[in-house]
Formats: structure tokens, sequence, C-alpha cells
């Protein structure tokens, strides 16, 4: 039986950065399931869709083919052919992702494809409802947190280093808005499942942090980094 882990969390919680070197430290399949409402929002844009009107994103699904492939351990994001991986970064689309995720057709339409990848690979998912809907029999669940103004100040020093322009103010107010919808939507809103580990990572160094996601992983599993 493949080894499960789910990391879940608010955005900008350091959950992609983490579970991406915990997965390489012990040999597992990385899946950041947030690229795949990323995926959906940026093909809805691009037919020009609105992502909050969710009649015009659920006629969309049955064109839409997202598909995962895993390069050198490394994660693509793939639509309909397209590797989109860079495409689905922009805060655009970050607001999109946060639309369509809330509609209820949109949720199933990606639940098989996830549950496909958990089923046959030792994987690290993270996302929002990974430990409460999608694996609720994960292995481990790590709810990854930190405050609102942390979270947006990485996310803003992220976006500078690559040359963005973009504000702290209008950052840490995409970062609020992200929290109450994805806490507030009536189908799995973000929440810590019953028998997550909390790891709040405020004021935590990066390195740090890691090793406390690799500790709890391998207590868990038995498995030992590889
Ligand atoms: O993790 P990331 O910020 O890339 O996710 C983009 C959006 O997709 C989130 O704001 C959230 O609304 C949604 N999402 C979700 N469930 C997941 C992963 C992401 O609703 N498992």
């Amino acid at each position: 039986m493949p080894i499960n882990v789910a990391i879940d969390g608010p955005a900008g919680a350091g959950k992609s950065t983490i579970a991406k070197a915990a997965s390489k430290a012990l040999g597992f399949i990385y899946v950041d399931t947030g690229a795949l409402y990323r995926s959906v929002a940026y093909y809805a844009v691009s037919r020009g869709a609105d992502p909050s009107k969710a009649e015009e994103v659920t006629r969309l699904l049955p064109e839409i083919s997202p598909e995962l492939k895993f390069i050198d351990g490394v994660q693509h994001v793939f639509v309909n052919g397209e590797d989109v991986s860079d495409k689905i970064r922009t805060p655009r689309i970050s607001m999109g992702a946060s639309a369509v995720s809330a509609i209820p057709e949109v949720r199933s339409f990606l639940f098989d494809l996830q549950k496909k990848i958990a089923a046959e690979n030792n994987v690290i998912m993270d996302g929002r409802d990974i430990g409460t809907v999608v694996l609720p029999n994960a292995d481990v669940k790590i709810y990854l947190t930190a405050s609102a103004e942390e979270r947006a100040s990485r996310r803003h020093a992220e976006i500078i280093e690559k040359g963005g322009c973009e504000t702290f103010a209008s950052v840490l107010a995409d970062v609020n808005q992200r929290d109450y919808n994805d806490m507030h939507r009536e189908i799995a809103p973000l929440k810590q499942a019953e028998d997550a580990v909390l790891c709040d990572t405020t004021g935590v160094d990066l390195q740090s942090a890691i090793n406390m996601v690799i500790g709890i992983i391998t207590e868990k599993t038995g498995v030992e980094r590889s």
C-alpha cells in the first residue's frame, strides 16, 4: 500500500516549498493540488469565462483535460496538452482558482484524479481538503499555517524577487480574501482535520520547518530519509 501524507493549510503557509523538500528527502512524489484548481481557472479565463460564475465554468469542464506529469520528480501541470506550470502562478489566476474551487462540480471533477495518484504512489499531497476529504485515511496529516502577515510578507518577497511590483498591502489583502473564501465556502472548506498535527511556522525559518515536517512523517511512517 502506498504511503499517503496530506498537508493542508492556508495560502502562503509554505506548504509547497516544505512538501517539495520533504518529498525529495523521503523519495515521495509531491502533488500540488492547488495547481489543478489553478489550471481550471486558467482554462476558464482563457476562454473568456468568469471564474466566479458557476454555470460558465461548469459548462467548460467537459473540454478540460488537466494532467499532472512528474519530470525528474518535479510536477508539471498540463491542460489539454499545454504545459501551463508557469502561467497559472499569476495573482489573477490565484483569485480565479479560489473562485472555481467553491464550485462543487469542479471539486468532484478533480477528485478522482487526486485519488488515483495517491492510490498508485507514495505521495505528499498538499491542498486545503486533502486530510478532510480527498485522503481521509492518509497515514500522516499535517496542518501547516503561519500568521497572515508573515504569509503575505513571504509571498511579497517572492513577487519582488521575480520582478513584480505589487505592494505588501495588496498581497496581504489577497491573502486575507483567499483565507476567507477557502474557510467559508460550503463545500470542503479549509479546516484542520481532527487527527492532523498542527505546525505553525510563524517565526520559524524554512529549514527548521522542513525538518519539523520530515520529523513528523518519519516518526509516523517509519520511512527513512533517502
Ligand atoms: O495552493 P494554491 O494557492 O495554489 O491553491 C489555489 C486555490 O485552489 C486555493 O486558494 C484554494 O481555493 C484552491 N484549492 C482548494 N483545494 C485544494 C487545493 C487548492 O480549494 N485541495
